[in-house]
């Protein structure tokens, strides 16, 4: 089965009835790009930066980081990279940083709000992606935005930061896209307005759960709460694609959803034509959608969208996904 299934990485990833996905990975080092490369990856949509300044005692220089974020981009070739910007804190600490005790992490000093805060770090980091966007087709994301005033205070930083470069005389792809993560039901709220002001949405199904439902993701004791599946995601699911599609921007998925079979009639009747997953995820994935039909999976979609509880909704997913294998 294995053997079987590493036969399609260098298939292209498209339904009978001819409906293309673009299947992305996450990564979080170059060993795992190892692994996304060897099961066919069509770009990297999410690179977890925060495991590079991890298992260390200083933050990463400029100089460092660029070393890693241009190998990457030059082992995709002609592939997007997607490089997050540092989101730390919740539950990723750094040994050398020490963040203040929280009573909800969760809800605290973390990702983009340490980056707006720090902004010399946050430059930082800036600049070395920006120094690898010239050596392929590199694309910027925020992590946990939920205003309008996140994205525009970051955008100055990212601004000044092509300023620094520009003095230095070093070169980087001016046009660089910026897009953010929707995983904060704020920015679920106001897509239509983020959408006017970025390249494009990647939702992070992961956090936008635990927000959405008020369920920490980490906690093993109401972990049986945590639901993709609630009608309340689906219905946040299909208001950010939308707005996405109003604006002209595309958008992706990249949280655990995106490499769960179950999800793939909600893909597909939304609309959505980039998944990133886990590398292990990939070829998964890739044989389920060689081997339907996208007019079937919107069918079950619709019929997911008129019930009214996470149980009926994943009892529908999963009983459909069963009668496909
Ligand atoms: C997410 O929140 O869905 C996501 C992809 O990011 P992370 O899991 O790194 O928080
Ligand atoms: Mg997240």
């Amino acid at each position: 089965k294995k053997e079987q299934l590493q036969l399609l990485a260098s298939v292209e990833s498209v339904t009978k009835d001819g409906y293309q996905m673009t299947l992305s990975s996450n990564i979080s080092s170059v060993k795992e790009l190892d692994m996304a490369l060897k099961h066919g990856a069509d770009g990297v949509g999410l690179f977890r930066t925060e495991f590079l300044y991890m298992d260390r005692v200083t933050f990463p220089s400029e100089e460092e980081q660029f070393e890693v974020y241009r190998q990457v981009t030059e082992m995709m070739g002609s592939r997007s990279v997607v490089i997050r910007t540092l989101d730390i804190g919740g539950d990723k600490h750094l040994d050398y940083f020490s963040l203040p005790e929280e009573d909800n992490p969760f809800l605290g000093y973390r990702a983009i709000r340490i980056s707006l805060d720090r902004k010399e770090l946050f430059k930082t980091q800036l600049r070395a992606i920006l120094r690898a966007s010239h050596y392929g087709k590199v694309k910027i994301m925020y992590p946990m935005i939920s205003s309008v005033e996140e994205v525009r205070l970051a955008n100055e930083l990212l601004h000044e930061s092509m300023s620094e470069l520009d003095t230095r005389g070093i070169q980087y792809n001016h046009n660089i896209q910026v897009g953010i993560m929707i995983e904060v039901p704020a920015a679920v709220a106001i897509a239509d307005l983020l959408a006017e002001e970025t390249d494009f949405f990647s939702i992070g199904t992961n956090d936008l759960v635990q927000y959405v439902l008020a369920v920490d993701r980490m906690n093993e004791q109401i972990a049986h709460l945590y639901h993709p599946y609630h009608p309340a995601i689906l219905r946040m699911l299909r208001s950010t694609v939308e707005a996405a599609r109003n604006a002209g921007i595309s958008v992706s998925v990249c949280g655990e959803m995106a490499g769960d079979e179950r999800s793939i009639p909600l893909w597909i009747e939304l609309g959505v034509h980039e998944l990133s997953m886990s590398p292990q995820s990939l070829l998964r994935i890739k044989h389920r959608l060689l081997n339907t039909a996208a007019e079937e999976e919107k069918a079950v979609a619709k019929a997911c969208y008129k019930l009214h509880t996470n149980t009926e909704i994943q009892k529908l997913l999963d009983d459909y996904h069963h009668s496909h294998r």
